[in-house]
């Protein structure tokens, strides 16, 4: 999956500044949630723009224009917020979406959710009413982060108290949808896999693909995150299909499946597209399953 991520404004067209400095902050956050997403394998391009971008305007179209050439299907603005001169007390996090986007929301919900786990006040998942332009002229799901305020004593408190590390990956698994190990565990772990089998890497990634087939056939308010990895809420999709696909024409389900295995496999013995639950669509699932995991 590929995500753009940029450090709100520069050092030409400057940010707020009160107890914190918003472009100083959002820069180290920037890259620590950066450093989260590579080492989880995504592809992410940094579309912070540089200074010689001297105007808002130019800033702002920068990012987004990079991020489009990119391709992303993820676009992160991280922003510190700003309301009065000074402030005693929490002001707290909000994250701001396109209004209504259906797409941009599970981001912004996690990441909002998270950083208010980590003790911020919750402004909530916000809808835009202002035509920021971020949110208006990007391609894909799309969040900006506000932090925290920048004269709020207490928001600023806790967030030195916490470091951008703690904060940057409060964002990061919000963005993934799953906790992040840390890098001990972590290469212990490939340590481990790496002793087993390895696992297969097919020209498909199958388990992007399910997870695509699996939110657009299912039109779930839960929508599985698109990035090719298998973990629980994969396998709990699996699960929970293959309960509606194994009552073959009760539902649209078993005929979707057939339609979509044969499409995505491009196999050259297509099983029957007829919406009947049988060995031949059973055969298919587990094989689907086995290469979802990359264990076919
Ligand atoms: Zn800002």
């Amino acid at each position: 999956m590929k995500i753009a991520v940029r450090g709100g404004h520069n050092n030409s067209v400057t940010g707020t500044s009160q107890l914190l400095n918003e472009v100083k902050e959002d820069r180290k956050v920037k890259d620590a949630v950066i450093k989260y997403l590579k080492e989880l394998d995504y592809q992410v391009l940094d579309v912070t723009s540089p200074d010689s971008c001297n105007t808002q305007g130019k800033d702002l179209a920068y990012g987004v224009n990079k991020a489009t050439d990119f391709g992303a299907e993820l676009f992160i603005s991280i922003h510190f917020n700003n309301a009065y001169k000074t402030y005693d007390g929490a002001l707290g996090t909000e994250t701001i979406i396109y209004p209504n986007s259906k797409t941009a929301y599970p981001y912004a919900k996690r990441i909002n959710d998270n950083l208010v786990k980590l003790g911020f006040k919750n402004r909530g998942v916000k809808n835009d009413s202002r035509g920021l332009y971020e949110l208006n002229h990007t391609k894909c799901p799309a969040c900006i982060i506000e932090v925290c305020f920048v004269e709020a004593t207490t928001d600023v408190k806790l967030y030195k108290q916490l470091g951008v590390d703690k904060v940057a990956k409060a964002i990061a698994e919000g963005i993934v949808g799953h906790s992040i190990e840390d890098k001990k565990s972590q290469s212990s772990q490939i340590q481990k896999k790496s002793n087993n089998t390895p696992k297969k890497t097919y020209s498909v990634n199958y388990c992007l693909e399910w997870q695509k087939f699996y939110n657009e056939a299912t039109s779930t308010k839960k929508p599985l995150i698109l990035n090719g990895i298998y973990c629980k809420n994969t396998q709990n999709s699996l699960d929970s299909l293959l309960y509606y696909i194994k009552q073959s024409k009760k539902y649209k389900y078993c005929l979707e499946f057939q339609r979509f295995y044969n499409s995505v496999t491009q196999t050259r013995k297509p099983i029957s597209e007829d919406g009947y639950w049988g060995k031949q669509t059973e055969n298919a699932y587990f094989t689907m399953v086995k290469l979802i995991k990359g264990e076919y």
